[in-house]
């Protein structure tokens, strides 16, 4: 071999010795980079951690706070509000009925008729549409012309049937903000919620607002209940069935109710009811424990929201921000490793990944998550390898997972409160078995999150045996409850005429 050759042949060599060191470096740096973003995941995975002990915690501190929000106005973070509902519906009632519901997301409008026996409820018009969302920072007065004026629409095209002339029909507005009552009728709002932001209306009674633009427009209707809409829910399962006691709502946001008696409401004194009951709201989005497991993901959506340091617990479980939970860590991911390929502006903004798609990304059955991938691809994030998919899948299951045990943890909370857990709340004198074990106890639920996701609705009926135990929890009943908040709260005008 002649030196030209032996010098070509030794450069080959090392030209292939350094395109092979260079593979060797770029596994070692991709294997390092999806070392790195499983422990995002193993991290997440820790910070979400739910074992049924710390959920107990939350039981309790959830029991204690009603406590605190029963005993003095701003005892606690939960505002545990009076609602003047003392009476729930027993199926006896009759007529036609309105309901406005004015939700996180979407405004619905219905009409029901009740014929006086329970099996004789017709829901004979629902219309449901999204909230527009210029109307959500907008003023008072737009708000409402909006509102009266989809009501004036969905009259007219009643025709003649629906309403004897000359009669008034009667309304309730299912309102799911907070709002401090003076009587079912009326109240004022306390704060907004879930991005809604039109500060002129805090403080302003929303009944009055609504019946205003109703006059204004000329529309013979009355604004008969300003409800709640968990109060709603409450009321349509009380309707079907009188062990319901207790109400939650998860959708955009997430609240429940209860009806408590009225002697433990010792912040007012002396309120005296027929039925010596009364359905208290409790605002528990804004729940707040050291028990609940936070994440730096969750300190910065709180920080960013339109209404930091509020609402903490709605934070975790609710409809509107488990999407951004997810895009958070994906987001992480993507900026810690080159896995998602170059990073997607898409990914940063605030609110992009809803939680429908969460829910759709968590139930991709196919065999290559072509789901994901066609998300993944709506987000700028396209080529994705199925390794990489089943991760972003892993991430929706935590935070749900978490999500669906806190909710289920609220929910025993309230039970404990009211000594329905088995736990040994009211004894007087009988054995702890006979009293709390006999009693059956309906849990009503609705909202666009408890529906349409099956998994969140899985691990939180799940994780609710598990606290209660499954001899406790043979007496306990989750109801879906569709449409609940507007048809309840129909039928709570009913109840009160
Ligand atoms: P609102 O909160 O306006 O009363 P809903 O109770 O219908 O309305 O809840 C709507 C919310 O429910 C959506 O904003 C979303 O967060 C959640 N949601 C709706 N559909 C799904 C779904 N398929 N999977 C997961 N979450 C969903
Ligand atoms: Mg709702």
């Amino acid at each position: 071999m002649g030196k030209v050759a032996v010098a070509f042949a030794a450069a080959a060599v090392v030209a292939a010795c350094s395109v092979a060191a260079v593979m060797v470096r770029r596994r070692v740096k991709s294997r390092r980079k999806w070392r790195s973003v499983v422990e995002i995941l193993k991290e997440l995975e820790e910070g979400c951690d739910t074992p049924v002990g710390r959920l107990r915690q939350v039981v309790d501190a959830m029991a204690v706070e009603m406590h605190a929000g029963l005993a003095s106005e701003g005892g606690s973070k939960l505002k545990m509000l009076l609602t003047f509902v003392h009476e729930l519906p027993k199926g006896t009632e009759k007529g036609t009925y309105y309901a406005l519901h004015l939700g996180g997301t979407y405004f619905r409008i219905l009409r029901v008729y009740l014929g006086g026996e329970r099996s004789y409820l017709d829901v004979q018009d629902v219309e449901r549409h999204p909230i527009p969302s210029h109307l959500m920072n907008s003023t008072s007065e737009v708000l409402f012309n909006f509102l009266a004026f989809s009501l004036e629409r969905f009259i007219e095209k009643e025709g003649d049937g629906s309403s004897s002339q000359g009669v008034k029909r009667e309304l309730a507005f299912t309102f799911s903000f907070p709002v401090k009552h003076s009587s079912i009728s009326s109240g004022v709002l306390i704060k907004w919620t879930k991005g809604f932001e039109i500060s002129e209306m805090v403080g302003r009674d929303i009944a009055e607002c609504l019946q205003v633009a109703l006059n204004t427009r000329g529309l013979d209707m009355h604004v008969a209940a300003l409800v709640n809409d968990t109060v709603g829910a409450l009321s349509l399962g009380y309707y079907h069935d009188p062990d319901t006691v207790v109400a939650v709502v998860f959708g955009t946001g997430s609240n429940a109710c209860y009806l408590e008696r009225t002697d433990a409401i010792i912040k007012s004194q002396g309120l005296l009811t027929t039925s010596g009951s009364m359905v208290v709201n409790m605002e528990w989005g804004n729940f707040w424990s050291s028990h609940l497991p936070r994440t730096s993901y969750d300190i910065d959506l709180d920080a960013e929201s339109s209404n930091s340091n509020d609402m903490g617990f709605e934070k975790m479980i609710a409809g509107m921000y488990l999407g951004d939970i997810v895009r958070r860590v994906i987001l992480r991911m993507s900026q810690e490793s080159d896995i998602f390929g170059p990073s997607s502006s898409l990914l940063s903004e605030p609110y992009v990944l809803r939680t429908n798609l969460v829910s759709a990304m968590h139930e991709d059955d196919t065999p290559e998550l072509q789901e994901v991938a066609r998300i993944l691809k709506d987000l700028g994030v396209s080529e994705v390898p199925l390794k990489v998919r089943k991760l972003v899948v892993k991430v929706c299951d935590v935070v749900t997972r978490r999500a669906g045990r806190l909710a289920a943890a609220g929910i025993a909370g309230i039970l404990k409160k009211i000594g329905r857990d088995g736990s040994g709340g009211i004894t007087s004198g009988r054995s702890r078995s006979e009293t709390q074990m006999q009693r059956r106890t309906v849990v009503a639920v609705e909202g666009g999150l408890y529906m349409n996701y099956t998994m969140f609705r899985e691990y939180m009926e799940e994780a609710l045996v598990e606290i209660l135990g499954e001899e406790v929890s043979q007496y306990v009943v989750v109801k879906a409850m569709e449409d609940g908040s507007s048809i309840g709260s129909a039928l709570l005008v009913a109840s009160s005429q």
